[in-house]
This record gives structure tokens, sequence and C-alpha cells, in this order.
């Protein structure tokens, strides 16, 4: 017999998919790193156990205890996932630009959910990373997990999602091109690649309204760069421990429109029913074709799924009103 003796072991060994007519006019091989096929339907998966299992074993997190994050809801997911096969209790912090499907999945799999403002300063009591830090300071034998500046986020695409990609191309890999929030999954992929080829390119996918791009091309944290957008899951208006900048050749801006766009796009015309960050990564590795040539194998990672999406970039009515149906 051949089964996995708990949810958990599932997690990681994606596939690599090729990417066909939407990248047509790309010369070289593109190829999708499905992060959907993870149990939890996201990356996400892979860091929150590499977090929860990093934190058991320093004791920062003990049997019993309540895990607590301010998350945009894979994260949430994905701890949800590894809490219940560890019989932990979740509690997750998200700001209200989240799709509901996202808090209703949460709330499915057992979390308490805590909605906060957006439009309030990340300092502001009411923002979601202040409360998140005070509902762990009140629960008692809890763990705040701080996905932003955890270093196991970055470790767990280290050492799975990046291996997985250098093999899966038999070392062939050019580009690794990835929206960035975190900055866990660039981070960690692109460091491993890079230390097995200094030559692979690592490409961030930004959005406007965040400090990424401008961050990393003068050494400016511009406040003017940050305002609210709709894009799901990327950008930031603070600057993560888990961005590494230097492993990072280069950002480019995708717009909400484009992004929300992008994101139909790859469900009609590529079967790939994807998150929003898909349809910004796609449409962003467009933007940069000049950098890449003929025989060159660029790796896009999509980070979730479409069915947190259907109330919003796979509603036609959504679009119309957002003004991004012409
Ligand atoms: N896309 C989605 C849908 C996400 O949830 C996240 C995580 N915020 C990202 C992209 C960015 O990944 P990372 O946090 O590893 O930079």
């Amino acid at each position: 017999m051949n089964y996995a003796n708990n949810i958990i072991e599932t997690i990681g060994n994606t596939p690599l998919v090729k990417m066909n007519s939407i990248v047509d006019e790309i010369d070289a091989l593109v190829l999708a790193k499905y992060e959907t096929f993870n149990p939890g339907n996201s990356v996400k998966d892979r860091m929150a156990l590499q977090m929860i299992e990093d934190a058991e074993a320093d004791g920062r997190l003990k049997p019993g205890g309540t895990i607590i994050e301010g998350t945009s809801g894979n994260t949430g997911m994905g701890l949800a996932l590894v809490a219940i096969v560890k019989g932990y209790k979740v509690i997750c912090v998200l700001s209200d630009k989240q799709s509901k499907e996202k808090m209703d999945i949460l709330r499915a799999v057992g979390c308490e959910v805590h909605v906060c403002p957006t439009d309030v300063a990340p300092d502001d009591p009411r923002s979601y990373y202040s409360t998140s830090a005070r509902l762990a300071e009140e629960t008692p034998n809890s763990w705040y997990v701080n996905q932003y500046d955890n270093p196991s986020n970055c470790k767990a695409h280290y050492q799975t999602t990046g291996p997985e990609i250098w093999e899966q191309t038999d070392g062939k890999v050019t580009h690794f091109v990835v929206g960035v929030g975190t900055g866990g999954t660039i981070s960690g992929v692109g460091s491993y690649l890079k230390l097995q080829n200094p030559n692979v390119k690592v490409w961030g996918i930004d959005t406007y309204g965040s400090v990424f791009k401008k961050y990393h091309e003068t050494g400016i944290f511009d406040e003017n760069e940050i305002y609210s957008y709709v894009t799901e899951g990327i950008g930031e208006d603070i600057l993560p421990k888990n961005v590494r900048f230097e492993v990072i050749d280069g950002f480019t801006k995708v717009t909400d429109k484009d992004a929300a766009v992008y994101t139909q796009k790859l469900a009609k015309e590529e079967g790939m029913f994807l998150g929003n960050s898909a349809g910004a990564a796609v449409k962003g590795l467009l933007q940069l074709k000049e950098h890449f040539k003929k025989d060159d194998v660029v790796v896009v990672l999509f980070h979730d799924h479409g069915s947190r999406y259907v109330g919003k970039m796979y509603n036609d009515d959504w679009m119309r009103k957002m003004g991004y149906l012409d």
C-alpha cells in the first residue's frame, strides 16, 4: 500500500508544468512551479510546517499551545492543517481587503479569525500587525509566528522548493520569477538556486503601492510609494527580514488591473485556475521578456488556487465594477 500517514506528509513535491499560449511572445522555455498541489492549496503549507516544527524544537511552541499569526489567508490555512494534526489551536488576524472566501475557508478549518482595517499605519493599534502582537500577549501558552521576520519561512524554501526546482530542471534553470510578500519564497528559492549556479537570475514581482522595487533600486524606504492596492498576496508597506534583497536581481511592478486580467487569462488560456498573484507573476514575466533568451529555462512560481478569488477576479461583475473589463 502507498499512503501518507497524515495530511502533513503530502506537503511539497509539487509538479512543474510547461506554460504554452499565454507566454507565446517569449522564446525561452517557461515552466510553472504549481504550488496549489499542496494540501492547503498554496505554497504556504511548506513554511507553516517548517515554522511550527522549528518552534516546537526550541520550545517556543508547547503542547496544546495557541498559534497566532497576522496572515492574508494562505499561511493561516497551512498553519491550520499542521495544527490539526499536531493538536494546536490557531488564531488568524486578517486585513479587511482579503476575500471573504479566504476568511470562510480559515473558519472551516477551525481557525479563530479577527479582521482589521487595511488603511491604517502598521504601528496603529488597529492594524493587523499590532492586533496580532496584542493577541499574542493576551493569550496564555501562545506563540506569535511572525512570518515576515521568522527565518524558518525562508528556510522551508531553501530546503524544499529550491532543491525541487533544481532537480526538476536537471540544473538547467536560468531564471526564477516570483511574487514577493514576506519574501520567504524568493529568498529561500533564490539563495538555493544561486548557490548551485551563481548565474541564475532571480526576479521579484511587486505591486504599485508597495515599497520593494524602489527600495531595491535606491536603498530608500520611500513612504510615497505606499498606498492601498487591490492585488492580493504580494507587495508590502514594511521591509520584512525574509526579503533578502541581495539575492534579487530586479523587480517589476504589475498594476492591479493587469494582475486581475492575467489571473482570468491563465484560467481561460492555460487551464490554470490560480490566485491573483499568479496573474501578477505571469504579467510581470511578460514585462521582463527582453531578459530571456531562446535556450533559457524560466521558472515562475504560482502561489495559490483560484477558488479563493471566485467573488473577485473570477467574477465579471466585480471586474466591471473595478473598471478592469474593457
Ligand atoms: N501570493 C500569495 C497568494 C500569497 O499568499 C503570498 C504570501 N503573502 C505571496 C504570493 C508571496 O509569497 P512570500 O510571502 O513567500 O513572499
